[in-house]
């Protein structure tokens, strides 16, 4: 890598909460102060712009370490990839059709590594500990954040710890296992604070662990991952930015990092407009939609009571990146819904019936959102729409079985097939 530029352009972090400042050289995580705030990471901008060119970006090779200026890694030796983003930017025109939208794109992220957009996270949260010289990354989550940290942890030869819920099905749990993670299974809910940060806070403390769970709140660094998706949307359509983008939400972290990629690539003058921010969840699980529409001031986001969904990677009662998600909705004019279980079914039949990509129903939460938004007057058919499908299908099959009709069965004859196919 010839044209990098060593020592990151990382300028300051800033904690969201209390305001304090840290130096980009501190390797601070959490905020001293333990207020549950994000720092905030701020790039000199200046000098980024020097460096960041169409033309420097269009020689080098897709994905997530593209884009690596704007990435908070001083030495390049230290990142741990698995090839993970640049994936397709698909012009939906079947699906358009049935929509009525004749702009539609879907942004794939099942395409990753462990078949999530989670590996944008997790390959700069992992490199991070690296740089920082951490030997154990700790997880809060039985879900994707978690798989792929995981993996990430494998490459780099570190030892990962998972704090899972008591109930976790043994399927959800086979690919942490099979990683080689370990995997520890946290009783109770105690006050309504999930046990599995509460460990991950107590453990990180104690042993001087790196936490890397997907919110920022407890890991700055990879919170920086889920803006390259903006960084390849904003290529893909020839340096613009759509009208719509459209985010299925659990803390918020993936459409808050989206929209600071339209920020910072509009201070770098690359883009003129920014996207209007369309935050999707599920009915069963809807603080940042509830927030909005009341809204409540954003760091005062009430946790959702009994969460209960099919979108079971949006189930986030505390969305942790929920401030920075719901700023992002408002000063991107955009919205906020939900979608009920049947929805989020409904989206991920068509999206593989019409388009070949079978999502599971967290990825495809936000494809059951323009669905509703689209029928419900909210977007103009000639608007340009990204809606990000963020996890593939595989991931969680059983639940895509339930609304399959039983297989028929025949002789080997041509006749038995002819009755098959009429019927
Ligand atoms: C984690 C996840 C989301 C939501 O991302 P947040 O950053 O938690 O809002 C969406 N889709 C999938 C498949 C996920 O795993």
């Amino acid at each position: 890598m010839p044209d990098v530029k060593s020592g990151s352009f990382v300028k300051e972090m800033k904690c969201s909460r209390c305001g304090k400042y840290y130096e980009p050289t501190s390797g601070a995580i959490r905020c001293v102060n333990r207020d549950d705030g994000r720092l905030d990471i701020d790039y000199d901008y200046v000098a980024l712009g020097e460096v960041m060119t169409p033309d420097v970006l269009s020689k080098r090779k897709s994905g997530v370490w593209k884009y690596r200026e704007l990435l908070p890694i001083d030495d390049p030796a230290h990142i741990i990839t698995l090839g993970e983003g640049g994936v397709p930017l698909i012009s939906a025109r079947r699906l358009g059709e049935k929509l009525g939208l004749q702009r539609l794109l879907l942004l794939d992220d099942t395409r990753n590594p462990t078949a999530s957009f989670k590996d944008r996270p997790m390959t700069v949260g992992v490199s991070k500990a690296v740089e920082l010289g951490y030997e154990t990354v700790v997880s809060a989550s039985s879900g994707n954040a978690a798989a792929a940290l995981s993996a990430y942890a494998a490459k780099a030869g570190l030892r990962c710890v998972t704090f899972v819920p008591e109930m976790a099905s043994a399927g959800k749990l086979a690919q942490l296992i099979i990683y080689g993670a370990k995997v520890v299974r946290v009783r109770g809910l105690e006050h309504g604070e999930d046990p599995t940060v509460k460990m991950l806070k107590e453990a990180c403390d104690r042993y001087n662990w790196y936490p890397c769970p997907s919110f920022g709140p407890m890991n700055p660094y990879q919170a920086e991952g889920p803006k390259t998706m903006s960084f390849e949307i904003v290529e893909g359509l020839g340096w613009a930015s759509p009208d719509w983008v459209v985010v299925p939400v659990g803390s918020g972290g993936a459409l808050a990092g989206n929209w600071k990629g339209y920020r910072e690539f509009e201070q770098l003058g690359l883009i003129k407009s920014k996207p209007s921010m369309v935050a999707v969840q599920s009915t069963g699980c809807a603080p940042v939609v509830r927030a909005y529409e009341r809204n409540m001031d954003p760091l005062k986001i009430v946790p959702w009571e009994r969460p209960d969904s099919v979108a079971t990677g949006l189930m986030d009662p505390l969305p942790w990146d929920g401030d920075a998600a719901l700023r992002a909705i408002k000063d991107s004019n955009g919205t906020a819904l939900a979608v009920t279980n049947e929805e989020i079914l409904e989206a991920q039949r068509i999206l593989a019936k019409s388009e070949g990509i079978f999502a599971e129903p967290s990825g495809v939460t936000s494809l059951a959102g323009l669905i509703k938004l689209a029928t419900s007057g909210g977007i103009e058919r000639s608007d340009s729409i990204v809606v990000e499908i963020t996890g593939s299908g595989l991931k969680d099959p059983q639940v895509a079985m339930k609304g399959i009709p039983e297989v028929p069965v025949i002789d080997a004859s041509v006749e038995e097939l002819e009755r098959i196919l009429k019927s």
